[in-house]
């Protein structure tokens, strides 16, 4: 049983008015590199089930990404190309996630209980900054070999993760765009197009036994991070790769495999950038890979045909299949950080006078809420178990007769109000 504690953000703004390592995910290559990959399905043993209790996720003092401006660059030079309708089906999904930034109705909102040192949140603050067509040549010199993937003929074209980081830079640095850890780039290559992480294929490679479906990274440029991943064409291996339905069609070169690919990338990128922040000590996994190639990856479908086109997500009114991410507070995986508090209280009081308050809150995934605070205004809390959190305040201003609350408890439906929530499993 999952167990939860909900910070009800000042229930009462009364003040305000006057009162109120791994085994499969992240690597150490020769060169020295380090990278978190996401591996094909069924080139690990299969874990015995999605909630298994693998332990949760360890913190090992490195920065979160407290906002995510999301950027997506197609690579694909003359002679390459996407399938027609597969771009603009991930930059929908781009600008979807981005629309319902701040909710608590996604996998992005999963991670917003993961805290770094630096006191930052892997908020979900998340922006779309827009898709880009990179017509570069591909580099000829210091290439990969060509190689044969799991599914179809061998790849003719084979990149290093050291060429792809150049290209990610001179990206950045050419368009005059940011780097830091409040910016990703995802780096979209076409079918046909290998990679490994560096030119040793036995390091691991796209689309092999033992290789990777996607990773995300980071470099260093000019003294700053520069946040990427490798979005290789995942929908040709659905096996290794895939997500088995499609609720986006299949006119779109099977995108929907690619979504949830893209969407695991940048949850574990939050919450660990530098890889060096939020993954779990005793399996070397971060959040998203603890919750792939389980017995089921994705969780209760909200509707759909289960295998054609299922979906688990509702994102800015579109319906997506992505993969679930690890909560700690859930000690499992979730499909959205879904609680919600409810609180009530007289909306005014005198002074000194003893007001009664009471909250609670409930848990879409299952879980158990076990406690809940209430936040007022002037820094003050209280807190208590979900039956009985009921607590007075005396509304301390002497300076005012009348308590004047802000009528926050109307917005409770949606437990941002007036401050975060934050829930953990104590
Ligand atoms: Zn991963």
């Amino acid at each position: 049983m999952s167990t939860r504690f909900i910070t009800i953000g000042a229930t009462v703004c009364a003040l305000a008015l006057g009162v109120a390592a791994p085994a499969d995910a992240i690597v150490t290559k020769a060169n020295g590199q380090r990278y978190s990959y996401l591996p094909l399905n069924g080139s690990t043993a299969k874990k015995a089930a999605p909630f298994a209790a693998n332990g949760n996720l360890d913190y090992h003092g490195g920065p979160v990404m407290p906002a995510m401006h999301q950027y997506a660059i197609f690579w694909a030079p003359s002679g390459f190309s996407f399938p027609a309708g597969y771009q603009a089906a991930i930059t929908k999904y781009m600008q979807d996630l981005a629309a319902d930034s701040g909710k608590p109705t996604n996998t992005t909102s999963v991670g917003t209980q993961y805290t770094d040192s630096l006191g930052n949140r892997a908020n979900y603050n998340v922006t779309f900054e827009g898709a880009f067509t990179d017509t570069n040549p591909y580099p000829t010199n210091g290439n990969c070999l060509p190689y044969p993937p799991a599914v179809g003929p061998v790849f003719s074209t084979c990149l290093t993760d050291d060429q792809l980081q150049s290209e990610v830079s001179s990206f950045v640095s050419s368009h005059g765009n940011q780097r830091g850890l409040t910016n990703i780039y995802h780096l979209f290559l076409p079918d046909g197009v290998g990679n490994c992480f560096d030119a040793n294929p036995l390091d691991g490679c796209f689309d092999i036994a033992g290789g990777y479906c996607a990773y995300h990274n980071s470099f260093t440029s000019n003294g700053q991070e520069t946040v990427y991943s490798n979005q290789s064409f995942t929908p040709r291996d659905p096996a290794g790769c895939g997500t088995g339905n499609y609720p986006n069609g299949h006119a779109n070169g099977n995108v929907d495999d690619q979504l949830s690919v893209l969407s695991h990338e940048a949850n574990e990128a939050r919450e660990d950038p530098l890889l060096d922040a939020w993954w779990n000590s005793n399996t070397g996994e971060e959040g998203a890979d603890q919750c792939r190639n389980t017995a089921d990856d994705y969780g209760p479908l909200l509707g759909g045909t289960p295998g054609v086109d299922g979906f688990n997500q509702v994102i800015n009114g579109d319906h997506y299949i992505l993969q679930m991410d690890w909560s700690n507070a859930h000690n499992g995986c979730e499909q959205r950080y879904n609680l919600t508090g409810t609180a009530t209280g007289p909306s005014s009081g005198q002074v000194g006078q003893s007001l009664a308050f009471t909250a609670g809150g409930a848990d879409g995934e299952g879980g158990t809420v076990t406690g809940v605070t209430i936040n007022f205004g002037d820094g003050a809390s209280a807190s208590g178990p979900t039956a009985s959190p009921p607590t007075t305040r005396r509304p301390p201003s002497a300076a005012n007769t009348t308590l004047a609350l802000f009528p926050c408890s109307t917005k409770l439906s949606r437990p941002r109000c007036c401050g975060s929530m934050s829930k953990n499993n104590r």
